[in-house]
């Protein structure tokens, strides 16, 4: 038996002793996993400062408050996500009770990205907890030191048999895949995410896959540009563009070009001065594999800004790139660094007509005071969401689903939507074994006047307030004593 199948059999033993399911156990380890964010809090920014050069502030802003808002809303909404959920009736199930229940799936695999180590792979995991699953944490083995700090210190704050985390690379990854999930939870690539779908196959494992893609943004002469340029570089030079949801490329139009790459400079010079290398807020590239793939996706392009590099240091200064061609290197796969190109596009629906070329992006960013061009924008085109006049935040609302569509993924997450994700939402009806009589409608021998009862019982719909349900009832009750005389239904 290989460790992989040791530790995903050991976790679902810890399933089935059903302590999962006990909401104080679910509570009692998500305050575990919050007192593991506090109290770990210098290990956690020493390891990612070592993999992404990022500050011990920017760690708290990126991967880990977001997390701390995730396990507070579980802790406080817990019950009310676990109780019944009553749903609408018709006429023929007035008197039963129906409702939907959340029950825990069993064992979720969640493998995490290394982009945002903590964000990606611990929010899932709040959702599973909640939820009441067991869940073997895969973490990205490119972050590598933090790969080690979750590996050697999240088990002495959780439930370890029922919260493995399992380290390695591709191999570890398959074998865990070749073992049967109840749900896998994946953050990457989307070329990945094709293998980890198959594997799911062989199973009939749910997925949930959260890729990436070239998310567009498109700026319209209408607005305030410089407003714009910051928001702009803040959501596409933060992390060093290695952002799911950056920016990826402008659209605009050719006159409007120039007064952009001005107000990028600008904004890039006050958030990371002149020398981006030297300041403590820019970050570095993960490793030289990806710093070769992104220097050489600037050959065919003309620097505006930046250019700057250093190998070594895996070092690419914030870079703009102008009048970059439809199929030029850059616009071939998603970037995932700090390359920003502008396209010019002569009018809004060349925009539009450009960005439904590609794949469906994971996010659509649109700069505008015109609301006829927000709606257009987001009436023609799709993606996994939309964000109007800013970068990233959409991220940060744990009401809103979080997720892509087409090659950008599938599935969504975040506050009670990880709930639900990795749930199953069972329906439930109860019912008393009375009125029998109304029953006879479906019971043969089918007659026409049966299936005429079957129609007005089936498709009259109640959307009345409450004062005029008793006088629906009260008729509902009249029409069943008729129907029963009428066909002797006792
Ligand atoms: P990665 O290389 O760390 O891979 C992700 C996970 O897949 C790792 O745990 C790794 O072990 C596993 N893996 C890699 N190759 C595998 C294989 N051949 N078989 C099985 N498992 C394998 O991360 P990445 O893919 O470089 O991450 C960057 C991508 O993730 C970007 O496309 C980015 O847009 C996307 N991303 C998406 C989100 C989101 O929320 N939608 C968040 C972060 C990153």
């Amino acid at each position: 038996m290989s460790r992989e199948q040791q530790v995903v059999a050991g976790a679902r033993r810890a399933f089935e002793t059903g302590r999962s399911r006990c909401l104080e156990h679910r509570i009692r380890q998500l305050q575990n996993l919050q007192r593991f964010l506090t109290e770990r809090r210098h290990d956690i920014a020493q390891a990612l400062k070592k993999d992404l050069n990022k500050s011990e502030v920017a760690v708290q802003l990126y991967d880990t408050l977001g997390l701390e808002e995730e396990i507070g809303l579980a802790v406080r909404k817990l019950k009310e996500w676990a109780a019944p959920r009553p749903v609408e009736k018709n006429l023929l199930t007035m008197s039963d009770t129906i409702y939907v229940k959340a029950e825990p799936l069993g064992v979720i695999l969640i493998i995490g990205a290394w982009n945002y180590p903590w964000a990606v792979t611990l929010q899932p995991l709040v959702g599973a907890i909640a939820a009441g699953n067991a869940a073997v944490i895969k973490p990205s083995e490119v972050c590598v030191h933090t790969a080690q700090v979750m590996d050697e210190l999240l088990p002495l704050y959780l439930d370890k048999e029922l919260y493995p985390v399992v380290t390695g690379g591709v191999a570890e990854t398959q074998e865990l895949l070749r073992q049967k999930f109840d749900h896998i939870f994946y953050t990457g690539n989307s070329s990945v995410g094709k293998l980890i779908m198959t594997a799911a196959a062989e199973h009939l494992t749910r997925v949930t896959l959260e890729l990436g893609g070239k998310s567009p943004c498109y700026i319209d002469s209408k607005c305030d540009i410089s407003i714009a340029c910051r928001r702009v570089a803040w959501g596409k030079f933060t992390n060093c563009g290695q952002t799911c949801i950056a920016p990826d490329y402008i659209l605009c139009e050719p006159a409007l070009q120039q007064r952009l790459i001005q107000e990028l400079q600008k904004a890039i010079k006050e958030f990371y001065t002149d020398d981006p290398k030297t300041c403590p807020d820019y970050g570095r590239i993960i490793n030289q594999r990806h710093f070769k793939r992104i220097m050489s996706m600037m050959q065919d392009s003309t620097i505006a800004v930046g250019g700057d590099n250093n190998e070594e240091e895996c070092f690419i200064a914030p870079t703009v790139l102008r009048d970059v061609k439809p199929d030029a290197k850059v616009m071939q796969e998603e970037i995932f660094g700090p390359l920003l190109p502008i396209l010019t596009v002569n009018s809004l629906d060349d925009a539009i007509q450009f960005i439904n070329k590609g794949e469906k992006p994971l996010a659509l960013y649109v700069f505008s005071d015109n609301n006829e061009v927000i709606k257009k924008m987001r009436d023609e085109t799709s993606s996994g969401g939309l964000l109007v006049n800013d970068c990233l935040v959409h991220f940060s609302v744990t009401s809103l689903p979080f997720g892509g569509v087409g090659n950008s993924g599938m599935g969504c997450y975040h506050g009670k939507h990880t709930f639900d994700q990795l749930s199953h939402l069972r329906g439930c009806l109860i019912r008393a074994l009375k009125m029998e009589g109304m029953n006879n409608m479906r019971y043969p021998p089918h007659t026409a006047k049966k299936l005429d009862w079957a129609r007005f019982f089936v498709l009259k719909k109640m959307n009345f307030g409450w004062a005029r349900r008793l006088l629906v009832l009260a008729t509902f009750v009249a029409v069943v004593a008729i129907v029963v005389q009428k066909y002797g239904m006792v």
